[in-house]
């Protein structure tokens, strides 16, 4: 409250930072918060990108299903600002916009035949019955399927398509998913890593994750993971995953049907053929993968990239193409003049890193920021009410009333 004046946000987005940061907005006292979710279900990847067998991790859901139920909290979903309402627009209406939309595009692999490969994040979008991937088919027909990346998300993906479909349907994996992965026929799921075991991009909790699902198979392939590392002294983190790792390097088929995900080091993708993937045997040189010289075709049907999550350009707002991320002081948008009252949080304010919980001090970073600037007079009254704010959004399109 600003002499009187209530303070009125709107958030674009409504995956975890755009909830965490409605909940902190919610703690100053009279504080009006909408949130505009251009799908017609919320929060963002906690729904379309959290594995479907990880129903502790979902359950972050309910706490913002709390959050939702604030006095003062509005949600729009199928409204897309940029789209459907514009920055100014929501200006007229808000001291300011807070964007937390994510970062919704993919990495692509830079190799001959790369629009044969499908991608993680579709992959993912697809079990999680994302609207926008629903439809989707992928080949479940071959033996082998290779992923490229070795991050949490191929994990993630690795182990659905691992999965006894028995196991899986119990949880909210997309029914029509659910069906395809019931007739595959992939036995092994190779994940491919340019450089070694020590630079695995994924996390101890995610491989112990892995190695914790019954009826998988785990094997190391391509590199030693007892030789030393090249860091002299090895964060904690990646002495535990070498230790890890150590114990499956080389480890055979069990034999009793389980199938078997092998995580392949060494290996980078130089051509994606219908049949497989060429991949260029390397070495590491001061820590970089380079090419030995030889090279092995390892024959596939299903060919995903996981590479990385990118952000996109943000009508209005600057955009530095080379992170995927709005440049920011602290939250506010612009490194000289700021963007006048645009705001960020999340993935698209520091890029795709981090865990649902790192969001929420982000979040609350860029809420202070903008309520110091609030309470310092430096974002003018909005000269519309917010009975105006329903009126244009319905003169826009038909859109779901607030929930
Ligand atoms: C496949 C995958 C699995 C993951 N699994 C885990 C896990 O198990 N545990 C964990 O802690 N973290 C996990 N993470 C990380 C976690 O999901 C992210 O840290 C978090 O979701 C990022 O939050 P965000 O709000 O910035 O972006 P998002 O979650 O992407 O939310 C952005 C939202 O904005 C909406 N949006 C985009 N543009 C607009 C627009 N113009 N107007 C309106 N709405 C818009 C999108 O539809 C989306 O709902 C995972 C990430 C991925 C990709």
């Amino acid at each position: 409250m600003r002499g009187g004046e209530p303070l009125r946000v709107a958030i674009a987005g409504s995956g975890p930072a755009a909830m965490f940061a409605a909940d902190e907005l919610l703690t100053v006292p009279g504080a009006r918060v909408d949130v505009f979710e251009r799908l017609t279900v919320p929060y963002g990847l906690a729904r379309t990108g959290v594995a479907p067998d990880h129903p502790n991790t979902r359950r972050v859901a309910d706490l913002f299903d709390r959050i939702s139920a604030q006095d003062g909290f509005r949600l729009f979903h199928g409204v897309e600002v940029g789209r459907d309402v514009t920055h100014e627009e929501l200006l007229e209406h808000h001291h300011a916009v807070i964007y937390a939309v994510g970062a919704s595009s993919d990495r692509r692999l830079d190799v001959p035949g790369a629009d044969l490969a499908g991608t993680a994040t579709e992959f993912v979008a697809w079990y999680n019955g994302h609207p926008d991937h629903a439809h989707r088919t992928f080949d479940l027909s071959h033996r082998r399927a290779v992923i490229v990346g070795n991050g949490n998300v191929a994990l993630d993906v690795a182990r659905i398509l691992a999965s006894d479909p028995a196991r899986l349907a119990g949880t909210d994996i997309a029914p029509a998913a659910l069906d395809a992965l019931r007739g595959s026929r992939i036995e092994e799921i190779v994940v491919a890593g340019r450089r070694g075991p020590a630079q695995s991009a994924f996390t101890v909790a995610e491989l112990r994750g892995l190695l914790d699902t019954p009826g998988i198979d785990v094997a190391v392939e391509g590199a030693d993971p007892a030789a030393e590392p090249d860091d002299a002294s090895p964060p904690h983190s990646t002495v535990h995953k070498l230790r890890m790792l150590r114990e499956l390097d080389g480890r055979a088929p069990s034999g009793n049907g389980n199938r078997r995900i092998v995580l392949r080091y060494l290996a980078s993708p130089e051509r994606i053929t219908d049949e497989g993937v060429e991949f260029a045997r390397t070495e590491l040189v001061d820590g970089r993968a380079v090419p030995t010289g030889e090279s092995e075709v390892v024959a596939a049907g299903l060919v995903l990239s996981s590479i990385g999550y990118r952000g996109r350009p943000v009508p209005g707002l600057p955009f530095d193409a080379a992170t995927g991320t709005v440049p920011n002081l602290a939250g506010r948008v612009g490194t000289g003049e700021p963007v006048a009252g645009a705001y960020v949080a999340g993935w698209i304010k520091r890029g795709p890193t981090g865990f649902i919980g790192t969001n929420k001090s982000c979040a609350r970073e860029t809420v202070r920021t903008l309520v110091d600037d609030f309470n310092e007079h430096r974002l003018p009254a909005p000269p519309a009410s917010p009975e105006a704010l329903d009126r244009l959004l319905r003169s826009r399109r038909e859109v779901p009333q607030p929930a």
